[in-house]
């Protein structure tokens, strides 16, 4: 079986690279009082679909607000139901195509008032710009920003650019969340939630440190030339490192960006803002959309051999039920046990005090457990998330 897929059709890399790890399951669930805890204020709060028992002169506890890039489909769509279902968050789904992320919060059963979708396409710098500006308008605060969506182009076989003309998973995944996280975080700033947050989605796949992240094509940075070059492929490789263009490896890179980027935010705000900058690996969803521009025989291999060989399946609904059972009482439609193992760790992330720690890159181990996992020499080169940064800020027009 494995020297069949590996030889013949580079499945097996592909699969253990991506999601490798043997049963990490979810761990200590978060206290229902975690969830949405909110402030206590003295006035109410003007912002539109907040939660107003407004009464003079008492307490008004309002809904956290939480901004999901890619909330369409996958680990951000179950996340968003997740917290939506709470009723103690107001999710608010930042997604390229509106009626798709509409149609999958209706059949999600995510009730109108506890969720909101805007426009956001990360291919698109001035998109991004937009996105800001109209969540401004919106006049809600912004208590917590998860940076989650992405594409993965395993097969491509040339490059595509984003409307700025930065290769397309770089440009989607880093640049785009980049000019995101940066913009937003005044917003964040702002917020008078008791725990501000800032989440950027990581993966083992750009970890070296680990035997996933060992598969070729390996993640790796070099000098940042090619990103130096602004990625456009005529001028400069579609490469961050300059090499020939490869889409697996150009995710991998990617992901690289976000788990430093993560680290030089902590490193530049956490101090004087109190924001908490986290990344995590949530584990492998291996029926997400993001293997969907993988060979056929990939899709239709990966889920069963994470199902029976790793063990490391996480079903979106599996997660669901123990986060009902446990963390959320009126929890109530997730029931597949992958998925909602991994939408409590996402949970986790956004909402347990246990998880304020910044500058942490989380993982999960075979007990359940969530631990600081150590990211690879490269993933924590404090200087080269300096330079990622200076480069990425002139190539999103910050600087
Ligand atoms: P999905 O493909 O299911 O979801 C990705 C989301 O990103 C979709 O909503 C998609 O929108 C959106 N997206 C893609 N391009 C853009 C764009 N240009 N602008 C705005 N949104 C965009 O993937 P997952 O849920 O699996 O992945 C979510 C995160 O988790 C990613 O960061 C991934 O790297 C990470 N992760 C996933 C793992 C897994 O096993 N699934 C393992 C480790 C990390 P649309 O619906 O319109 O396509």
């Amino acid at each position: 079986f494995f020297l069949f897929f590996d030889g013949s059709a580079g499945v097996l890399p592909s699969i253990s690279s991506l999601c490798p790890q043997r049963g990490q399951h979810l761990s200590h669930l978060l206290p229902s009082s975690l969830l949405g805890v909110v402030k206590a204020q003295t006035t109410a709060v003007a912002a539109p679909g907040l939660s107003q028992s407004a009464v003079h002169g008492k307490k008004v506890l309002r809904k956290g607000v939480v901004v999901i890039t890619g909330a369409s489909s996958g680990l951000g769509l179950a996340a968003a139901k997740a917290l939506a279902e709470t009723e103690k968050w107001h999710v608010v789904m930042a997604c390229r195509d509106f009626l798709k992320a509409e149609k999958a919060a209706q059949s999600a059963g995510m009730a109108k008032e506890n969720y909101s979708i805007m426009h956001l396409d990360l291919a698109s710098l001035d998109s991004v710009r937009q996105f800001v500006h109209g969540f401004r308008q919106s006049g809600r605060p912004l208590d917590v920003l998860v940076c989650n969506a992405a594409i993965y182009r395993p097969t491509a076989r040339k490059p595509t650019y984003t409307a700025d003309g930065s290769e397309m998973s770089v440009g989607v995944n880093h640049l785009g969340h980049f000019l995101l996280a940066n913009m937003l975080l005044e917003d964040l700033k702002k917020s008078d939630y008791p725990s501000r947050r800032l989440i950027i989605l990581g993966s083992i796949t750009g970890n070296t440190n680990t035997l996933a992240g060992n598969v070729p094509p390996k993640a790796g940075l070099g000098d940042l030339r090619g990103l130096a070059g602004g990625l456009d492929g005529r001028n400069s490789s579609a490469m961050i490192d300059g090499g020939e263009f490869d889409g697996a490896k150009a995710y991998k890179d990617s992901k690289i960006c976000n788990m430093l980027t993560m680290q030089e935010l902590h490193r530049r705000f956490h101090e004087d803002t109190g924001i908490t900058f986290t990344s995590l690996y949530p584990g492998c969803i291996a029926t997400t959309g993001l293997f969907r521009e993988h060979i056929p025989l990939f899709r239709l291999l990966f889920p069963p051999f994470q199902k029976f060989i790793t063990k490391g399946f996480v079903s979106e609904d599996e997660s669901g039920k123990r986060l009902a059972q446990v963390q959320i009482p009126k929890q109530r439609s997730i029931n597949d046990t992958q998925t909602l193992t991994i939408v409590l760790r996402f949970l986790q992330v956004v909402a347990d005090a246990s998880l304020s720690k910044s500058g942490v890159y989380w993982s999960w181990n075979n007990n359940s457990a969530s631990f600081e996992n150590q990211l690879s020499e490269e993933a924590s080169d404090a200087v080269k998330a300096q330079k990622l940064w200076e480069i990425s800020e002139k190539l999103v027009g910050l600087a």
